[in-house]
């Protein structure tokens, strides 16, 4: 018994700890279903498929009869991606099924096949009918045991041994069934919850633009690849003003408004983003000065002309000096953000509301 109890742990250790190496390439994934892209309900077949034939391979011999769990994973596989994936896994469990049969006696196999295919197709009009809750995946699972007992009748001698066996076999897959469930939902969940807290470290949280580590991240990204890039700084003009005169909050609003504005002019490739306070810096991958210092103007001239609007107050005015720098000469990018901001403090000293360019003298 201890010994029987043993293998069906390291049965469910198995499939466990397969499924976690197996899910990792999906974490970036939404919930794979049957509108997920071809190539990934194809992979995820691949990945069901490999996992029923570990499965196959570890079966547990119990009282002469050999019990795994392949149809926790072609469930599984059929679940989530459908038939292309359930199709693949299918392919999977009836050649590890081959490859342990002896020759000559395939009674086995062909039972496997008709089984798999049965439930294949059970499953397809279940799927039309039903939402996709851990409810109709264990009726999937039912589905499928139902199928295999007359099979596992067939293979046994005497009616109690079937009987026996059956329990057992219920038992397990039933138990497989859930606990595959419940830790794909929490594997899942935790995948979710690490990309979100991902995004969060690298946004700001006052406008949702990229922060000053996720510029960071992009400029050491440029220096390690030689990239060409421009970069514009962007700070607001006498913003304590701002500040002062309509409060933090309005202060604020200005901020995000701003913020929605830099990345409307901004070209796609860009990464925009807050440096502090009320200062924002632009990446433009690619782009050389004059190019980068057309964006600039363009992006001071919009925000001049734009109607900031605050409470019940009147609509302001609120005017940006802007610094511009190149990696033109192949220098790092923190000479290069050194530069913009030379540029910028020139742009504030002689007048604010104006865009600078870097240049030597
Ligand atoms: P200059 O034209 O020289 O740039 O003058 P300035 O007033 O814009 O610059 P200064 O550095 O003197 O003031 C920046 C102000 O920005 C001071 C600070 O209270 C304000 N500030 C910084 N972060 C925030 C923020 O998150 N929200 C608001 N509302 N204000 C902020
Ligand atoms: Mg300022
Ligand atoms: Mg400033």
């Amino acid at each position: 018994m201890l010994i029987l109890f043993n293998q069906f742990l390291l049965n469910f250790c198995l499939l466990i700890t397969s499924l976690l190496f197996a899910f990792l390439p999906f974490r970036h994934v939404e919930r794979i279903s049957a509108s997920s892209s071809v190539r990934t309900r194809v992979l995820f077949g691949l990945v069901a498929g490999l996992i029923s034939v570990l499965l196959v391979l570890n079966s547990v011999t119990y009282d002469g009869a050999k019990i795994d769990l392949r149809l926790v994973a072609l469930v599984t596989a059929f679940f989530y991606g459908g038939w292309i994936s359930g199709g693949i896994t299918f392919i999977g469990i009836v050649g590890a099924r081959f490859s342990i049969t002896p020759p000559g006696v395939y009674e086995g196999l062909i039972l496997t096949i008709l089984i798999c295919v049965s439930l294949l197709v059970t499953a397809s009009i279940y799927r039309r009918f039903s939402a996709r809750t851990m409810k109709d995946y264990l009726i999937l699972i039912s589905i499928g045991i139902a199928y295999s007992l007359p099979a596992l009748y067939l293979l046994t001698d005497t009616y109690v041994h079937f009987l026996k066996i059956s329990f057992v076999y219920i038992i397990f897959i039933l138990l497989g069934g859930y606990v595959t469930y419940q830790f794909l939902q929490e594997l899942r969940k935790h995948f979710q919850f690490v990309q979100t807290q991902q995004e969060l470290a690298l946004t700001d949280g006052l406008t949702n633009l990229a922060n000053r580590r996720k510029l960071d991240e992009t400029l050491a990204h440029y220096d390690q690849h030689g990239y060409a890039f421009s970069v514009l700084i962007v700070d607001i003009d006498f913003f304590k003003s701002v500040n002062d005169t309509y409060g933090h909050d309005g202060g604020d609003v200005v901020l995000r408004q701003l913020s929605q504005l830099l990345q409307h002019c901004s070209p796609d490739e860009a990464v925009v983003g807050r440096y502090g306070g009320e200062e924002f810096v632009v990446l433009l991958p690619d782009m050389p000065l004059n190019e980068a210092v057309r964006l600039g103007e363009t992006i001071r001239s919009a925000c001049a002309d734009q109607h900031f609007v605050f409470s019940t107050y009147p609509a302001f005015h609120v005017t940006l000096s802007i610094g511009a720098a190149s990696s033109d000469q192949g220098e790092t990018s923190f000479e290069v953000v050194q530069k913009a901001d030379q540029s910028l403090y020139q742009a504030k000293q002689t007048g604010r509301n104006k865009v600078v360019g870097y240049s030597e003298e």
